[in-house]
């Protein structure tokens, strides 16, 4: 049986107490590998680590040197793409259709993008006037925050913590991962890619576990940590957040999403049903961005009721090496649980079950596995949990709207505030109603077409701060102020 170790110090080691867990396959249940689980001595070793890679010679290396070793962990990611690829399907069952072109090349990027970003990026400087006539010079310098942790989920696990190493580490800084259980395949090989690519020893720590009691917890309490950055659920945001209180921790949260879509009369219902399709069900409805929530005009609705319930019952659910297929299991028997939990309560709550709605009868060597049906509701009222709370399964429920405030109202009526998908043709009905979604990201007519230059993030209770481009700078550096009298 493979084991999956700590990354520490450059070095892949062993749980001081033994402790290991099981890294299932969702697709069929099977366990493929034991995984270390770090207690607070490996979460000290690896702090210790980085520390002493910010003291050494990391926390020197002028930022040509720093971003070009950056460009070879692109490199050797992409070198590497079929292994990458084949542990990220097998961690998640998700189809590799999906991950060839979305995980991986993503991940990689990552690291060339803000590699770049941080070599060209300027800073604010401002002469002011004094009594004496002389003046005095302002500039501002960035300096990197110092060790990082790094706490990702596990449904885009290369994509979302590379997306806070990559920038972390362009600005100078050190980290410790603590990957989702579920996913720990990735970030460990990615430790082989740091070593090859010439990264110094402490500067890519990953330490596996859990998050309360574990791992993640232990990370998060650590005193030498200076910032944590977080994508995962509003609850555990909420007890990081508490974590991080002590010692005045900077944090970065990526947090849940009930994420609406909303078909205006004047939409090109091609565009907004292939869109639909792809936000309500990629990545079996496991994407945070992923529309749970679609507000069709009444005179529009029963059609496009009609061509989602076609489209989603043509996925192809199988396994991941089958390039046909689109459509995986859960990432696990406890997540499917949770969705077949919604899927109950919807029927209880009077929904009409447009399509799917239950387990699918799949062959016998996935029957172990964690598979949902792709499913369509219609009928339910506002209040009831499943229009509430984020179920983060391949699901959707699909209301009327007569009047634009209707469906603004609708959209907002939630206290999560990531994206939203607006589907029409008159330019001037966007511009009027994009601004009035509460959210941080928009999108209008397409779904997760992402300039990885641009703000990335959510308001209300789906985030703290804002990731991509030149903002995330604002948590993985700090700005201090050189203020010279002339
Ligand atoms: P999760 O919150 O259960 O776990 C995320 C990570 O936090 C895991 O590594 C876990 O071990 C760790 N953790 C859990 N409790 C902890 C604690 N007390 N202290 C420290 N670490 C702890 O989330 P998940 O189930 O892995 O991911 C799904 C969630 O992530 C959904 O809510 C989804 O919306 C959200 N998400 C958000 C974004 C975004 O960009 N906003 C992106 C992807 C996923």
């Amino acid at each position: 049986m493979k084991e999956i170790r700590h990354f520490i110090n450059g070095e892949y080691v062993a749980s001081s107490t033994g402790r290991v867990f099981n890294d299932v396959n969702p697709a069929n249940g099977e366990v493929i590998a034991r995984v270390h689980e770090g207690g607070q001595a490996e979460i000290d070793q690896a702090v210790a680590a980085a520390r002493a890679a910010m003291a050494g010679e990391w926390g020197k290396m002028p930022v040509a040197r720093r971003t070009e070793l950056l460009h070879k962990v692109a490199d050797g990611i992409n070198a590497r793409f079929d292994e990458f690829l084949e542990a990220e399907c097998l961690d998640t069952g998700k189809p590799k259709s999906l991950a060839s072109h979305i995980d991986i090349p993503r991940g990689a990027a990552n690291f060339k993008v803000f590699a770049d970003l941080v070599k060209n990026v300027p800073t604010e400087s401002f002469h002011m006037d004094t009594p004496d006539g002389a003046g005095a010079l302002n500039y501002a310098v960035r300096k990197p925050r110092g060790v990082i942790g790094v706490i990702s989920p596990w449904n885009l696990p290369l994509l979302l913590m590379t997306w806070k190493v990559g920038p972390a580490l362009a600005c100078g800084n050190a980290v410790v991962v603590k990957p989702s259980e579920e996913t720990p395949h990735t970030a460990a090989l990615l430790g082989e890619v740091m070593n090859e690519a010439g990264i110094p020893k402490g500067v890519y720590n990953v330490v596996h576990g859990f998050g309360p009691d574990s791992a993640g917890e232990f990370l998060t309490r650590h005193p030498g940590v200076d910032g944590i950055t977080f994508t995962g659920e509003t609850r555990t945001g909420t007890a990081i957040m508490k974590a991080a209180a002590e010692g005045i921790r900077n944090v970065s949260f990526e947090l849940g999403g009930k994420n609406a879509a909303i078909v205006f009369e004047d939409a090109d219902l091609d565009k907004a049903v292939e869109g639909t399709m792809r936000s309500a069900f990629a990545n079996c409805g496991q994407v945070c961005l992923g529309t749970e929530r679609v507000y069709v005009h009444r005179s529009l609705f029963d059609e496009f009721v009609a061509r989602l319930k076609a489209g989603a019952e043509e996925l192809r659910m199988g396994w991941w090496e089958d390039a046909g297929n689109n459509f995986g299991p859960l990432i696990s028997e406890e997540h499917r649980a949770k969705v077949l939990s919604y899927y109950e309560r919807a029927v209880a709550d009077g929904a009409t079950v447009v399509t799917g709605g239950g387990v699918p009868d799949m062959p016998a060597e996935l029957g172990r596995g964690a598979w949902v049906q792709p499913t369509i509701w219609t009928g339910l009222s506002e209040d009831s949990a499943v229009i509430r709370e984020e179920i983060f399964g391949p699901c959707c429920h699909i209301a009327p709207f007569d009047t634009e405030e209707e469906a603004v109202r609708l959209a907002n009526d939630t206290p999560y505030g990531l994206a939203c998908a607006i589907w029409t043709e008159n330019l001037t009905r966007a511009h009027r109603v994009a601004p009035q979604i509460d959210v941080g990201l928009c999108w209008v007519n397409s779904w997760f077409l992402r300039d990885l230059r641009t703000p990335f993030g959510g308001s209300k209770q789906s985030g703290i701060g804002r990731e991509g481009g030149v903002h995330g700078l604002e948590f993985y550096a700090e700005l201090s102020n050189v203020c010279i009298k002339l």
